[in-house]
């Protein structure tokens, strides 16, 4: 039993950077929406309403965060590949989450209503901030139910899960 106790460290903080992650996903973009310097680039994603590619967005991801990586190494050796991992899958899912509503979101399957692209379709200033995960809006009350399969949605032409811009 105690030769598995790193490996449920590693687990632990897998677990935890991926929850994490997510939650600092919905405040950065949500501050992005207040009066800030963060806000231009964004605003700029508002405007032109595409997303830049899979690969593009999950390097500017790791780019981002990976100093935030590093100090769980010296922890120890199953906490920084548990750490790193979640974070680095979770920035992986979420790149690819935000690319897929932009161009195909009915195929969202994991949120009933997916969340950015109605962030996008009615141009939302103050709700629905997630991108890969709709939890955090639960949370903070920001998830904002609307009506969005409308016909735009339903005589879109049918693509697979894999048909998206990937870089
Ligand atoms: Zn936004
Ligand atoms: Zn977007």
């Amino acid at each position: 039993m105690f030769e598995l106790f790193p490996m449920w460290i590693g687990i632990a903080c897998f677990a935890i950077a991926f929850v994490l992650a997510s939650l600092v996903e919905y405040w950065v973009h949500r501050l992005m929406h207040k009066p800030l310097q963060l806000g231009e680039r964004h605003r700029d994603h508002h405007r032109r309403n595409e997303a830049q590619g899979v690969v593009w967005e999950f390097l500017d991801y790791v780019k981002g965060t990976i100093i935030l990586l590093v100090p769980m190494f010296f922890v120890s050796l199953s906490a920084g590949i548990g750490w790193s991992l979640g974070a680095v899958i979770y920035a992986a899912f979420s790149s690819y989450a935000h690319q897929l509503q932009h161009e195909n979101p009915t195929k969202c399957f994991w949120m009933k209503m997916p969340v950015h692209y109605v962030h996008h379709k009615y141009n939302m200033w103050h709700h629905n901030f997630g991108l890969g995960v709709d939890w955090w809006d639960h949370v903070f009350g920001t998830y904002k139910v609307v009506e969005w399969l409308t016909d735009d949605e339903q005589t879109h032409t049918e693509r697979s899960y894999l048909e998206l811009k990937w870089w």
